[in-house]
């Protein structure tokens, strides 16, 4: 196990040099980064690089974030406390636990079973226990929780999911990576009136969004 003091200068030394300075600014945001062990959700091998600005693996094929990506996400959802949140790919948990860190109520879909447990597993222990955790297929949304404040989205459709930009609140954001492999741009869709006003964050690299339940 290694000095909680080593973990805390990693986590600086990462907010410091590679967040901040790439607009990751948000004082609620970086203490979320901060808290969150980022190592328990991740294979033991792979915990030396827990706190490089790295995506790293995570079981069936499936990437957790670099944590610069999460931060820009969970900045440009701009969750305030008792928000009601909808992350899409729930994955290893780590993205929920910040949302949770940042006041939300998270409603969090994974479509592939085994990862869905594990990322129960891994927040129960961690006390993350008011998370609601469903195995379904994210293009469908939530309807029954549904309006959300904000949806966060952490793979890629080729286009945006309808179903999800009609599940947000008046005002709310849809934060989004979506494109084919190799020309993903991260969105934002804010709902304004009867209109979504988009924007556009850059580029990135995620993993397909897909259909249906892998029962994995
Ligand atoms: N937020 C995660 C990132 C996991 S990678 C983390 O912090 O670890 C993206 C995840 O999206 C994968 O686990 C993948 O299985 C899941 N996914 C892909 N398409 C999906 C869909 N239609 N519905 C729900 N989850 C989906």
């Amino acid at each position: 196990m290694e000095d909680a003091s080593k973990i805390a200068d990693r986590k600086d030394r990462l907010i410091e040099r590679e967040l901040v300075p790439r607009g990751v600014t948000d004082k609620a945001v970086l203490d979320a980064i901060r808290k969150v062990p980022r190592e328990e959700f991740i294979s033991p091998e792979l915990r030396p690089k827990a706190y490089a600005n790295v995506p790293l693996e995570i079981p069936s094929g499936q990437t957790i974030s670099q944590p610069l990506i999460v931060g820009l996400m969970s900045q440009l959802a701009q969750v305030n406390p008792g928000d009601r949140v909808l992350e899409v790919g729930t994955g290893s948990g780590y993205q929920t636990a910040i949302l949770v860190e940042l006041g939300a109520e998270v409603y969090s879909i994974e479509r592939i079973e085994g990862l869905g447990q594990s990322a129960k597993k891994s927040l129960s222990r961690l006390g993350y226990n008011q998370v609601h955790l469903k195995i379904g297929d994210g293009y469908l949304g939530w309807p029954e929780a549904a309006p959300f404040s904000a949806i966060v989205v952490t793979a890629a459709p080729p286009i945006v999911p309808e179903a999800l930009r009609v599940q947000l609140k008046e005002g709310g954001r849809l934060v989004i990576p979506v494109g084919e492999a190799g020309h993903q741009v991260l969105e934002v869709h804010r709902r304004v009136g009867g209109e979504f006003i988009r924007e556009h964050h850059g580029n990135v690299s995620f993993v397909p969004m897909k259909t249906g339940i892998l029962n994995l």
